[in-house]
């Protein structure tokens, strides 16, 4: 039996936006979460990404919202009831623009607020007043002081992506805010992992939180075919293009570690004639909100971009994503292959591994509890697998230290997200220690497999990496790379 949204007795207006979405049942943060969040009660909800989690949260929240709904012109009659908070603009664009999309038949209104953009527009909407408020932390504490903000009001708040927001460093933006908000209200906090941070802010804002874990945190869309390949770094563009070619990819995301990195690859891709756009923090809001639009708009086809882009970003379709290089972070490598394979559709995932990176790859087979199977992509004159045959060193340049460095950090410059230097603040992420994760997995419960019958259609292709039909089997990587390495 699949759940389905009929069985929720959601209020007409928020049925038909569901049925308009093309929704057919509930996936299973929704199928969980839905009848919890409707009975008012605090929640801690793992998801991983692209699992429809926005309308996990935002249909009960309508729904319980919807008694205050009214036509009344005057902005007391309109205070903020739902404050959203997520870690970057462009979470806080998407989330908002799916809220719209499911209060549309309501008379509910919402506004989003994020950094790197004009106050006043945002001013002027936040006057008029907005039931539902998504709102980056810098830029919603700049409202809350100039006074276009008031949260008394506030009924349920929703921590989105909370892990990253303390990665972040928003932890003291976030006790400020939560401070203007009245004790007595609902808070459902998000988050990939549960790690101890992460239960130490729950444990202090939420009460008697119920815990809905749909997978197991940290595990990796089932739908996503992850492939490893032996790559020297001038190979890469290589192995990229024959990738594309051979799956007969159109699209896809290439995640780079260094913003530096990222224009440089962007600008080599577009000389080799492919439409390329690059996604980074140093570009400006405008420049960055246009890329992922000629990205949706299928105007470019490659979009590299560094981890700014790779937490949540609802791109329909991108079926494919390519690691250029291996993230620092074990856990980036999640959310970054998050981005093909959402909400059921099938997705590959090219993670290209030089070398050095090896200890990386080993980063990443622990927190995904997965043995990762590293091979070689067979290049037409296949310059890769001789060099790494008879044993010679890789003697080619070795990425600049500043290529190299990750780009953490950038959410921090003045003129982006906030206004206020949060340095101090900024601590780097760190790979979870939860002994939750060290559990062994399980399998699911019939009933959690009935449940995620709306994912099983799309699920064409291979959920483990393990080889494909079209891919010859390959040594192991030892061999490939010598030890030491
Ligand atoms: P989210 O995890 O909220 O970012 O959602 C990922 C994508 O899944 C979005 O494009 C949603 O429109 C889509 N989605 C959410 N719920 C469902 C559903 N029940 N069936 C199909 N697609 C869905």
């Amino acid at each position: 039996m699949t759940a389905s949204f009929s069985n929720l007795s959601l209020a007409e207006p928020l049925a038909r936006a569901v049925a308009e979405m093309g929704y057919e049942s509930m996936t299973p943060i929704q199928a969980q979460a839905i009848p919890v969040v409707l009975t008012g009660k605090d929640v801690m909800g793992a998801a991983q990404t692209g699992t429809g989690k926005t309308a996990a949260f935002s249909l009960p929240l309508l729904q319980r919202l919807l008694k205050h709904e009214n036509t009344s012109t005057s902005p007391a009659r309109h205070p903020v009831r739902a404050l959203v908070l997520l870690p970057t603009r462009e979470l806080a664009d998407q989330v908002a623009q799916q809220i719209k999309l499911y209060a549309k038949y309501t008379q509910m209104r919402s506004a989003v607020v994020f950094g790197g953009m004009d106050m006043k527009p945002q001013t002027i909407e936040l006057k008029k007043g907005v039931e539902i408020l998504v709102a980056t932390p810098g830029r919603l504490l700049d409202h809350i002081e100039a006074k276009n903000a008031v949260l008394n009001q506030v009924e349920y708040v929703v921590l989105d992506e909370a892990d990253r927001m303390l990665d972040i460093g928003f932890l003291p933006d976030l006790q400020r805010i939560l401070s203007f908000l009245p004790k007595q209200r609902t808070t459902l906090l998000f988050s990939a992992t549960f790690s101890p941070e992460i239960k130490r802010l729950a444990g202090s804002y939420l009460q008697d939180p119920i815990t809905i874990e749909v997978a197991r945190p940290n595990e990796t869309a089932s739908t996503v075919e992850q492939r490893f390949y032996a790559a020297q770094d001038d190979d890469k563009r290589r192995v990229v293009k024959a990738v594309l070619n051979q799956r007969g990819i159109k699209q896809a995301f290439i995640f780079v570690n260094s913003k530096l990195g990222c224009g440089r690859l962007a600008r080599s891709l577009e000389r080799e004639g492919l439409k390329t756009a690059a996604l980074h923090g140093d570009k400006s809001q405008d420049e960055r909100l246009k890329a992922l639009e000629a990205f949706k708009q299928g105007e470019v086809d490659l979009l590299v971009c560094t981890d700014v882009a790779a937490r949540g970003l609802d791109i329909k379709d991108v079926p494919a994503v390519f690691n250029f290089d291996v993230p620092f972070n074990a856990e980036d490598y999640v959310h970054r292959i998050g981005r093909t394979g959402r909400a059921g559709a099938s997705g590959l995932a090219v993670t290209l591994v030089s070398p050095s990176d090896m200890r990386l790859v080993g980063d990443i087979e622990k927190l995904i509890k997965n043995k990762l199977q590293v091979e070689v992509f067979p290049l037409e004159d296949d310059r890769s697998r001789e060099q790494s045959n008879d044993g010679r060193r890789d003697e080619r340049r070795e990425p600049r230290r500043e290529e190299r460095r990750p780009e953490r950090g950038f959410e921090r410059r003045r003129d982006e997200d906030d206004s206020r230097d949060r340095r101090s603040s900024f601590r780097p992420a760190q790979v979870s220690r939860d002994p939750f994760f060290e559990k062994p997995y399980e399998a699911p419960t019939a009933e959690q497999a009935n449940a995620a019958s709306w994912e099983a259609s799309a699920r064409t292709v291979s959920s483990r990496p393990g080889l494909s039909a079209n891919i010859k089997p390959k040594r192991k990587v030892a061999a490939l790379f010598k030890s030491g390495e």
